[in-house]
């Protein structure tokens, strides 16, 4: 198989009804992996002129494309060109910037401290590729969550294969026909399709996997990665909570708050999925979020062409069916054709209730009514660890309260979705919300192999006498006052 051109939808093989052979030979993907370890191992993605020019071309891909993603995203996904614009394109670019601007500065070795036995060695940190990785992308931003992970797979100077979301079929084809022609061929390839195609994709050996999805998806493509010790980055998905302290300028939480949760429709892994608020503030809350809303999209969002929509018909149920929790207090309208619901806003939700059981990723937020900072942090603790954490406060104090007593993948004090933006900052979840990190310098430490690496000179043979047999205290002596790492980090001999 020709490797950087779309793999058939269907595995050749299977498709052709070809006989069975071995576990390898049979599997579809097995020639394209091994085509890109060879180039791997040929050294050819090590030279920083080579992943730059790399990354270089990624900037052309979206330079050239961006009228085509924007249209596809917009068939596909009913994306807002505002939106997909900033978070598809101009964010990416962002990423690509900065690690450009940074790459020379991440590849260079790490000198490290040394103990007085290693005083003459050279002890650094290389970081290396790890070899050949597998970036698994979703739908709700199928550019970006595909493009910002192989920035830093290509700046750390892997070589990789990109499985878009098959959910977002016009934006796949843009990427399946359009990125292979920028990027070498020999190290990088796309490969298209659905679960049957990623199972099979699976079952190759990657040296690194960067899985971006659900959960339970997420637990599909870590059990694929253990059968051959492949480690794993997971970004995944759940509940984002937002509390809401009773001293706040109301306004500016409500215009926050909205556009977080109503961007893209709602579907953003990072949106306050629901808000934690006392009664007293769910009572002010609710007209300033009516305000915000009819600011942001006019007095029928359906009309206006800064609001999304549903991305498929089986969300738009899924969704749907959400909406019978708590009160409507704002929105509530649907229209399955349009694949359409209005910005929604739920009153007194409980705990127990359906909306409050899975990640909304719809454009609807309900208020569950607490009594206290206190309850809302036992109330956030009491659930799994979500990916994002807001709180609302004038008073900084209860943001640092909420920060210090609870986990979560990142936290955002007074705003909505605003870090995710920051490549400097770390990005990624913890628990349910997933595993490892990228951004910025993060991504590049993802995708490298952190080499610990000792180079000893020949001579000066007598300093090793003490660690050779045969033993003797005195030598562990020696041993203590040459190598013990004290607290104070001094030096017990110079
Ligand atoms: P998904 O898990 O259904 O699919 C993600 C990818 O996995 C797709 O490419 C899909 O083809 C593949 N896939 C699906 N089922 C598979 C299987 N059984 N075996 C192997 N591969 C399979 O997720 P989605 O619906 O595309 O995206 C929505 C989810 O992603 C939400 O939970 C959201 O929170 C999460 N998400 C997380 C982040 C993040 O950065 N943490 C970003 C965006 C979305």
């Amino acid at each position: 198989m020709e490797t950087g051109t779309v793999v058939p939808l269907l595995p050749e093989s299977e498709a052709s009804g070809a006989p069975e052979g071995d576990a390898t030979s049979r599997n579809p993907y097995a020639g394209l992996v091994s085509h890109l370890r060879a180039s791997w191992l040929s050294g050819k993605t090590r030279p920083l002129e080579y992943r730059t020019a790399q990354l270089e071309a990624l900037g052309r891909f979206l330079d050239d494309k961006k009228q085509q993603i924007l249209e596809a995203t917009a068939s596909d996904l009913g994306k807002v060109p505002f939106e997909a614009e900033l978070s598809e394109i101009f964010l990416s670019k962002n990423e690509l910037y900065e690690t450009l601007k940074n790459l020379s500065r991440w590849m260079k070795d790490e000198q490290v401290d040394r103990t007085l036995a290693t005083r003459m060695d050279s002890a650094f940190i290389r970081k290396e590729p790890y070899g050949v990785v597998l970036i698994i992308a979703p739908w709700n931003y199928p550019i970006h969550l595909f493009l910002v992970p192989l920035i830093g797979a290509v700046a750390a100077g892997n070589c990789v294969i990109v499985k878009p979301s098959e959910m977002s079929k016009k934006t796949e084809r843009i990427v399946a026909e359009g990125l292979p022609s920028y990027l070498d061929k020999d190290c990088f390839a796309v490969v298209t399709g659905g679960v049957p195609e990623t199972t099979r994709l699976l079952e190759n050996k990657f040296d690194y996997i960067f899985f971006t999805g659900s959960p339970p998806v997420g637990r599909i493509v870590m059990t694929a990665a253990a059968k051959h010790l492949t480690p794993v980055t997971l970004e995944l998905g759940g509940k984002n909570p937002c509390y809401v302290s009773d001293t706040c300028d109301v306004t500016n939480v409500a215009r926050r708050v909205a556009w977080g949760r109503f961007f893209n429709a709602g579907q953003t892994c990072i949106a306050p999925d629901y808000l934690l608020c006392t009664v007293e503030m769910q009572e002010k809350l609710i007209p300033a979020l009516r305000e915000a809303i009819t600011d942001f999209y006019g007095p029928n969002p359906r009309e206006s062409p800064d609001f999304g929509r549903i991305a498929g018909d089986k969300q738009f149920r899924r969704v749907q069916r959400l909406l019978g929790s708590g009160r409507v207090a704002l929105g509530g309208q649907t229209d399955e054709a349009e694949r359409y619901i209005a910005p929604t806003v739920l009153a007194d939700v409980q705990p127990s209730d359906p909306i409050m059981q899975e990640e909304i990723f719809g454009p609807i937020l309900p208020i569950v009514v607490i009594t206290s900072t206190d309850e809302a942090i036992d109330f956030i603790n009491s659930r799994e660890r979500p990916l994002a954490l807001y709180a609302f406060s004038s008073d900084d104090k209860v943001v640092n309260q909420v920060l210090e007593r609870t986990s979560s993948g990142g936290f955002c004090g007074n705003d909505t979705l605003m870090h995710m933006s920051m490549p400097s900052l770390p990005f990624g979840g913890i628990g349910n919300s997933g595993l490892g990190r990228h951004h910025g310098k993060f991504s590049f430490d993802t995708f490298s192999h952190h080499r610990g690496c000792l180079k000893r000179g020949m001579g000066w043979e007598p300093l090793n006498a003490p660690r050779y047999p045969p033993y003797s205290q005195q030598k562990f002596g020696v041993i203590r006052a040459t190598c013990k790492v004290t607290r104070k980090n001094d030096c017990t001999l110079l």
